[in-house]
């Protein structure tokens, strides 16, 4: 497939103001069909305001951003729709200095708004990684010594694979991604990652770390010498390439919301070859997601 461009014109076009941007989200919402929220009636006529839906039975209304991570914005819609271009599509994302600087907003409000674009970026896990896989266990954090492996101290431990599959030329390289924060390097904090982002039918290729071993009841898990990095050369590659993201622009970002930041390089990593699908699934992430508050996102652990 080659890489679909999406550019900021091409966004401009789309969004040249903010009622293409509202009847954007309404379609959006309610795509698959309108349902009230309080009582579940599927009736609906206009509410009060002209985009709303008012419930033809109880007479709830909404709006197209109530219920949705665009609740209660202080900000332009069509403000927000750019951001929400800027980091699905910019490969480095931006960091919340960043955008602050260039939507004239505080960073309090960009890194919040960020928080939810992220929460709009976490896989559905409706598609999990498939056929031959390679799967390894490393630490993130801070000024780390670049090895891959396993390694202890005050960092994250994660768990991550890639889908090892051929190119257009016939040469191997990573499909999709997806990684996981756990708690430790044993066979219980690996089990669900397994469950959810991998399809039990693949063929699994880890090193030789015990912890692995016991899935094999369920996975087909083949187990080979990590050779310092040198065997899985693709997915050390992948793994190198994300810490570096993370450190890179975002070196201020606190190991407690690694998750988020993760979701976020792995949700565009997957769709780097459609831009416009990456922007499109992230305004519906954003639909389909509920709202929450400044307090609950700066508990996230
Ligand atoms: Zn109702």
């Amino acid at each position: 497939m080659a890489k679909k461009d999406f550019t900021i014109f091409d966004l401009m076009a789309r969004f040249p103001d903010e009622k293409s941007c509202i009847i954007y989200l309404s379609e959006q919402k309610w795509a698959s069909g309108y349902c009230c929220i309080k009582c579940g009636s599927t009736k609906n006529k206009q509410g009060k305001k002209k985009d709303n839906k008012r419930c033809k039975t109880c007479g709830y209304e909404e709006s197209p951003t109530s219920n949705t991570l665009f609740h209660k914005i202080k900000f332009p819609l069509q403000k927000a729709f750019y951001i929400c271009y800027q980091l699905s599509v910019n490969k480095k994302g931006m960091s919340t200095l960043e955008l602050s600087r260039q939507y004239g907003l505080s960073q309090k409000t960009c890194w919040f708004f960020k928080r939810k674009v992220q929460k709009a970026m976490v896989s559905s896990d409706a598609h999990p990684l498939e056929d031959v896989l390679e799967i390894d266990e490393f630490s993130i954090g801070s000024h780390e010594k670049e090895k891959p492996g396993r390694s202890d101290g005050k960092k994250k431990k994660v768990i991550l694979g890639v889908e090892i599959v051929l190119n257009k030329k016939e040469k191997l390289t990573i499909g999709r991604a997806y990684s996981r924060v756990i708690d430790d390097y044993s066979t219980q904090s690996f089990k669900p990652f397994f469950e959810e982002k991998i399809n039990a039918k693949s063929t699994i290729f880890t090193d030789l770390w015990s912890s692995y071993k016991p899935l094999s009841n369920k996975y087909d898990i083949n187990q080979e010498k990590s050779n310092n990095g040198e065997s899985m050369k693709l997915l050390h590659t992948h793994i190198m390439n994300m810490k570096g993201w993370l450190r890179g622009i975002h070196h201020h970002i606190s190991t407690k919301h690694a998750q988020c930041y993760m979701d976020e390089y792995h949700f565009k990593f997957n769709r780097r070859l459609n831009l416009e699908n990456c922007f499109d699934k992230l305004i519906l992430g954003m639909t389909k997601n509920e709202w929450f508050s400044y307090k609950m996102a700066s508990q996230t652990t």
